[in-house]
């Protein structure tokens, strides 16, 4: 397992969160060893959104596992003296014994895990699972479709996903944690602001605590957004109880490497 608390004390520039061309980045692998040795990065983790069982265009395939692994050696082997390169994924929790826990992610020969949630099953048809991570006109479009507009619904059940995940253990950096809070706020006004919002993200973060999970500052909505993941208004309690974080970019183009990190960590470091 890797000291994330050592590596992010350094002054060091690092990523532990980079999507490429084995899911839904927008170029090779290698042009972001390149941009990242270039912007003066000493760590650089990738980070595939996992093979899953449910539809999903943005998963890598269990084929390409091994191609992925094979890459990474290979850069490894051209970029090793520059910089340090770590192999992960971002698994996806589904269900009770379908994430990061399961058998099948555990053997893979993974450096660290990251573990995150964009599904949640539909309020029509419990076995189906939908996207509630994307764009907001296709949450909007999905409310309707498979949640009949019950926005608490889809809140409290992210959450209770995000519970049993930490529950079920098998990862190392629980990944963008309040995510929802950015969709469901278009959707309702300020429900992140209400009280039973701000008590589920405070009991995940007490859950979170008692695994000994590493909490991800998720920078990548902030230069279009202004959100980080988790919000601002919790970095005082990430602080508060010297809770273990990463401030990850979360990216899928190597210009956007270190979109929004140094931003986080400064506004993490005047609370
Ligand atoms: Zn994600
Ligand atoms: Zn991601």
């Amino acid at each position: 397992m890797i000291d994330f608390k050592h590596i992010t004390r350094e002054t060091d520039l690092y990523n532990f969160h980079t999507h490429t061309q084995f899911c839904d980045g927008h170029a090779p692998m290698e042009e972001f060893v390149v941009e990242a040795i270039t912007q003066g990065f000493s760590h650089l983790g990738f980070s595939p959104h996992s093979p899953i069982s449910v539809e999903s265009p943005c998963n890598m395939s269990r084929e390409s596992v091994q191609d992925y692994f094979n890459e990474i050696e290979r850069l490894r082997k051209a970029y090793g003296d520059r910089i340090r390169l770590y192999t992960s994924m971002e698994i996806d929790y589904v269900s009770a014994g379908d994430g990061p826990a399961s058998d099948y992610f555990q053997q893979l020969p993974l450096d660290y895990r990251i573990g995150s949630v964009h599904f949640i099953p539909s309020l029509v048809d419990p076995t189906e699972m939908v996207d509630i991570d994307g764009q907001f006109q296709a949450f909007k479009v999905r409310m309707g479709k498979y949640f009949n507009d019950d926005i608490e619904y889809v809140v409290k059940k992210f959450f209770s996903q995000m519970m049993a995940m930490v529950d079920e253990g098998g990862f190392d950096i629980v990944g963008h944690m309040d995510k929802i809070g950015f969709n469901a706020s278009q959707f309702h006004r300020d429900i992140d602001e209400e009280p039973w919002y701000d008590k589920l993200v405070i009991d995940l973060f007490e859950n979170i605590m008692d695994h000994h999970l590493v909490i991800e500052i998720n920078t990548k909505a902030w230069l279009q957004r202004n959100r980080f993941y988790p919000n601002l208004k919790y970095f005082g309690m990430l602080k508060h109880y010297n809770a273990p974080v990463v401030v990850n970019s979360d990216t899928h183009y190597p210009t956007l490497i270190n979109s929004g990190r140094l931003e986080a960590i400064k506004l993490l470091n005047v609370l």
